[in-house]
């Protein structure tokens, strides 16, 4: 199962990444048509202390979105590792409770004519997320779990010896 892994350093806030999600998910797959269509992305570019991070859903091993689901709609498939309230027998009736469990604060509430807790699918399984392929900077890395884990390590290091000096 792949990841994504957001390397830090390399994010300039260009915000190229909530472009190319916006139009990944609109009808015509361009950014003008996303903002006509009115699509929102599933990524968010947040600033802390001046310096963008991007945020998007994990995909949780074990996500307590879909623990507290209450139809359902929200699930794990257990091949891709993907984690969805779109595409399924159950569907999303827009409870929210899926956002208040979410630790990440990855889901957002969208209120239209139905209402739809709206987050990342991982572009429906594409081979590489839009969010990934569009950043000018390589500040989104798409890999295997193993290949993420070891560099959250090499950062949480750096981090660590950062704060030691
Ligand atoms: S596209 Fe890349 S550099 Fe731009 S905001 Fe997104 S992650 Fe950062
Ligand atoms: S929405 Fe939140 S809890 Fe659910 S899989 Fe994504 S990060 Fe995990």
């Amino acid at each position: 199962m792949k990841e994504i892994f957001v390397d830090l350093d390399k994010c300039v806030g260009c915000l190229t990444c909530t472009l190319a999600c916006a139009a990944e998910h609109s009808n015509s797959k361009d950014i003008v048509g996303a903002m006509l269509e009115k699509v929102r992305s599933r990524i968010a570019v947040e600033s802390v202390g001046g310096k963008p991070v991007p945020l998007m859903c994990r995909h949780c091993e074990e996500p307590a979105c879909v623990d507290a689901c209450m139809t359902g709609a929200m699930q794990k498939d257990k091949v891709t590792g993907i984690v969805t309230n779109e595409g399924h027998e159950q569907k999303c009736v827009g409870c929210w409770m899926c956002i208040m469990a979410c630790p990440y604060g990855v889901i957002t509430p969208v209120e239209g004519e139905t209402r739809l807790a709206l987050k990342c699918d991982r572009c429906g399984g594409k081979e590489v997320p839009a969010c990934v392929a569009s950043c000018p900077q390589g500040a989104l890395i798409y890999d295997e779990a193993k290949v993420v884990a070891e560099l959250r390590r090499h950062n949480a290091a750096q981090l660590a010896m950062s704060k030691a000096v």
